[in-house]
Parts: structure tokens; sequence; C-alpha cells
């Protein structure tokens, strides 16, 4: 009962209503008492001297009543309404983009919990806008490199004694940077329709394990440039979904696997099917995954392994992971540094 009424705005009104009218109550006694006693205890007072001493207690007791009752709640007043001006002056801050502001004010009743929520909505929104311009950062450094790549070997093409071998060197990496450049406006696109959707498109019913050997010979160049041995068993899976999404799940988690191995080494793809799930295995020998970049993997642009990043721009699991959650799925994976990495993606199969 008393944690009900540290809890509640309105109980603790009442209680205050309540102490007001019990002082009134108090006061106009004690008045009464001393009026009863000074007519009671003086035998020379006329009647209408009686009448006069009765309306001068009365009024008395009226003044003090609504002078103490109306002072009291005003303090009370203003106690309640502090924080909430408090709060009211706080929203305007995070309205002009101040997500720094916070609310020192600790209770257990509405006005706390209101505090208490705004504190955690300002410390939300400061963390948006603290990946927003993180985002931003990174799209522009991402953006900036290949671009001032590009424009330094034109300026370099432009000098007309260049040998023919220089001029081949130039104009590739031109093109692969330009290459990346549309990579990475592309990634960045389908990222961003992956965000604003919610279930997939197109709901085609598909072989699963055809569209995997098919991602398998669309890399063939790149496993048998680095004498990668495929080790494939994958059962006969019918599968419904956005077929070009899924597709694009088995492109990048089996080029990373290609990306990140060792040369001559192997790369295992097992696709299983229970009553009720699909599960793909893909599992490399590769340099594997740290512990700490383990946490990160799935951010956008973070890449671990500098190395590669002329490769890639860390957008490939973000959007991998992003189709897998359209489709009701999950995407896990273990790892060891120097050992290797196998991603597990699971696919709901709709029930028969
Ligand atoms: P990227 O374009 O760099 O490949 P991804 O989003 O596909 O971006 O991957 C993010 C990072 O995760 C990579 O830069 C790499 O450091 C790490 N990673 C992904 N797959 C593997 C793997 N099979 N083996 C080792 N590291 C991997």
């Amino acid at each position: 009962m008393i944690k009900n009424l540290s809890n509640s705005i309105r109980a603790k009104g009442t209680v205050i209503a309540i102490g007001i009218m019990f002082l009134a109550c108090v006061i106009s006694f004690g008045f009464m008492t001393a009026l009863f006693m000074a007519v009671h205890y003086n035998d020379n007072l006329s009647i209408a001297e009686a009448h006069e001493l009765f309306r001068y207690y009365m009024i008395a007791t009226l003044i003090l009543c609504i002078v103490l009752g109306s002072s009291l709640l005003y303090l009370a007043i203003r106690k309640v309404s502090e924080p909430i001006i408090r709060i009211s002056n706080a929203t305007k801050e995070v309205a002009k983009g101040d997500f720094s502001i916070k609310i020192d004010y600790l209770s257990n009743d509405e006005i706390g919990v209101l505090a208490k929520n705004f504190n955690k909505m300002t410390t939300e929104l400061g963390n948006m806008e603290y990946l927003r311009k993180d985002f931003i950062s990174n799209v522009s450094h991402e953006l900036k490199t290949p671009v001032a790549s590009i424009q330094g070997f034109a300026e370099m093409l432009q000098n007309k004694n260049l040998s023919e071998e220089n001029v081949h060197v130039y104009t590739t990496i031109i093109i692969e940077e330009t290459k990346r450049l549309s990579n990475l406006s592309a990634n960045m696109l389908r990222l961003s329709m992956l965000d604003h959707q919610s279930i997939p498109e197109s709901g085609k019913l598909f072989s699963l394990d055809e569209q995997i050997r098919r991602a398998i010979v669309l890399l063939e160049e790149k496993w048998t440039k680095r004498n990668l041995e495929l080790a494939i068993d994958l059962e006969k899976i019918d599968y419904t979904g956005d077929d070009s999404l899924t597709q694009q799940i088995w492109l990048n988690i089996i080029d990373n696997a290609i990306k990140f191995s060792r040369d001559s080494g192997t790369i295992s793809i097992q696709a299983k099917k229970t009553a009720d799930v699909v599960v793909v295995r893909i599992q490399d020998q590769g340099m594997g995954i740290s512990d700490v970049d383990q946490e990160r993997i799935f951010e956008k642009f973070y890449q671990a392994d500098k190395s590669h990043s002329q490769e890639g721009s860390g957008l490939g699991l973000a959007i991998v992971k992003r189709i897998v959650e359209i489709h009701g799925g999950d995407i896990d994976f273990t790892s060891k540094v120097g050992q290797g990495t196998t991603f597990i993606i699971t696919l709901p199969l709709p029930l028969e």
C-alpha cells in the first residue's frame, strides 16, 4: 500500500488533499474550542457580543484555512510540476538536435518513470545519430578512395611519353576501381532496398541445390585461380522464396570462403533438408576470424581483414543477414583463427 502510494501521483494528490482537509478540520476545531471557552467562562458577555465574537472566530478560521491550505497546495503542485517543466524544456533541446541531455529525477512515480524513459530515448537517439554519422563517414571514405585513384591514374595517362605497358597498367587500375565503385553503389542500393523490405517480394518455387551449384559455377574462375578443391554435398531441395535474393547469399558466402582461404585448401558446401528447415553449411580452411572481429562482421562496412579490403566493401554479410531475415531464417558461424570458418544458414520450410 505504502509502496503503491509512492508510485502514483494520483495517490500522492489524494493524500495531500486529505491532509489539507484534516488541517482545516484541526484549525476549525481549535478555534471552535477557543470560542466555546471564551463564551463559557465569560458571564458578562451579552448575546450581541457573543455573536460578534463568533463572527470574528469564523472569519479568522476561514482566513487561516485558506492561507495555510493554499500555501500547502501551491508547494505540492510546485513539487509535482517542477520535473514536468524540466522534461518539457529538455524535449525542446532534443527537438533542436541535442541528444546529450539527461533528466536528473529519481522517483518511482509516473514522472520518475517518464524521466527514466526520456533518458533512455535520448541515449537511443544519440546512438542512432552516432551510427548515422559513422555510416556517412564510411560511405564517403569508400567513395573517396576509388575516385581519388581513378583521378590520379587518369591524370598520369595524359602524359604523352608513357610506355604502352604503363598505359595498360593504368587503364586496368581505372577499370578495376570503376568496377569497385559500381559494385559499392549497387550494394548500397541493394541494402537500402532490403532495409525497407520485410517479406520476400516473389515467392517462387525453385531448386535450392541447383541454385547453389549455379553460384559455384559463377565463381569457378576465382576458385580455380586459387587451386581450391570444392567438396559438394547437396541434397535435392525444393524451396519457395525470392530466388534472386537467395542467390546473393550463396554468392557472397562462397566468394568470402574463396577470398579468405589459403591456396590449395578445401571448401565444403553442404545442404540438408529436415521436415521444417533447410540447413546450408559453407566451410573453409582459411585464416578464420578473431574473437573481437566475430562480434562485428555483420556490421555495414566492417572489414576484419584489411589485406582483402580492395576486393570488397564490407557490405556482403550485412546484405546476406538481411536476406536471411527477410526469409524468416537465421545465419550463424563458427570460426578459429588459422583453422577456418563455417557459415550455417538455416531457412524455414513452409509446413506441409
Ligand atoms: P567484404 O566485402 O569485406 O568481404 P563482408 O561483409 O562479406 O565484406 O565480410 C566482412 C568481413 O568478415 C570480411 O572483411 C572479413 O574480414 C570477414 N569474413 C567474412 N567471411 C570470412 C571468412 N570466410 N573467413 C574469414 N573472414 C571472413
